[in-house]
């Protein structure tokens, strides 16, 4: 089954998740469908408040870069992070670690082709669940980091639009209000509102 992606102006994206206690079949086809989800609208983070689902899980894929490689750091020993690709996080914490934070152009599968700047730490540890409920140590930089951090804000109920400085927001704030208000007519409608589909890449 496709899961849809929930759109901004739906309630869900602003509850905070539940902590995700049950480490079971139900969570791994969770993680399974999420991922089929995210990949069909090539994201590289989604959030279970983005599937319509207030918990603490997330799943990413975030590939690396060969002129801006990250650093992966798991339980301790460096890792390739193409090894670790795809993820699952269950319940992560996110802690900054010492780090300039830099601005990059962020956009959120809730608010289709919109993007805006925001700061955020370099170089994170995370400390979250895998799929069996093992605890895991995370520490890493680049593209990953900023990732985890758009996601585990997710499962606040916090919004990437949230995190930009009034400037940023001032520029798409239209953007984002006529997203808001296509999502709610399409809920009155009895409808379900829909991410677009990407035409694949020639
Ligand atoms: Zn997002």
């Amino acid at each position: 089954m496709t899961l849809r992606i929930t759109q901004y102006g739906e309630s869900v994206l602003h509850q905070k998740g539940k902590t995700v206690q049950s480490f079971d079949n139900e969570l791994t086809q969770l993680s399974k469908d999420m991922l089929e989800a995210m990949h069909q609208v090539q994201g590289i983070g989604l959030a279970a408040q983005q599937v319509g689902k207030a918990i603490r899980f997330c799943v990413v894929d975030v590939p690396d870069h060969p002129d801006y490689p990250m650093a992966c750091i798991v339980d301790g020993k460096p890792l390739s992070p193409s090894l670790l690709m795809p993820m699952s996080l269950a319940n992560p914490e996110v802690t900054a670690l010492p780090s300039d934070e830099y601005y990059y152009e962020e956009g959120c599968l809730s608010f289709p082709e919109i993007r805006g700047d925001v700061a955020r730490p370099e170089r994170i540890l995370v400390r979250y669940q895998d799929l069996d409920g093992a605890q895991h140590e995370l520490e890493c930089d680049g593209l990953l980091a900023r990732c985890i951090q758009h996601e585990a804000d997710h499962l606040d109920g916090i919004l990437f639009t949230e995190r930009m400085e009034k400037e940023v927001y001032a520029e798409i704030k239209s953007e984002v209000k006529a997203l808001k208000k296509k999502t709610l007519h399409t809920l009155k409608e009895g409808k379900l509102p829909q991410v677009p589909i990407p035409e694949p890449e020639e």
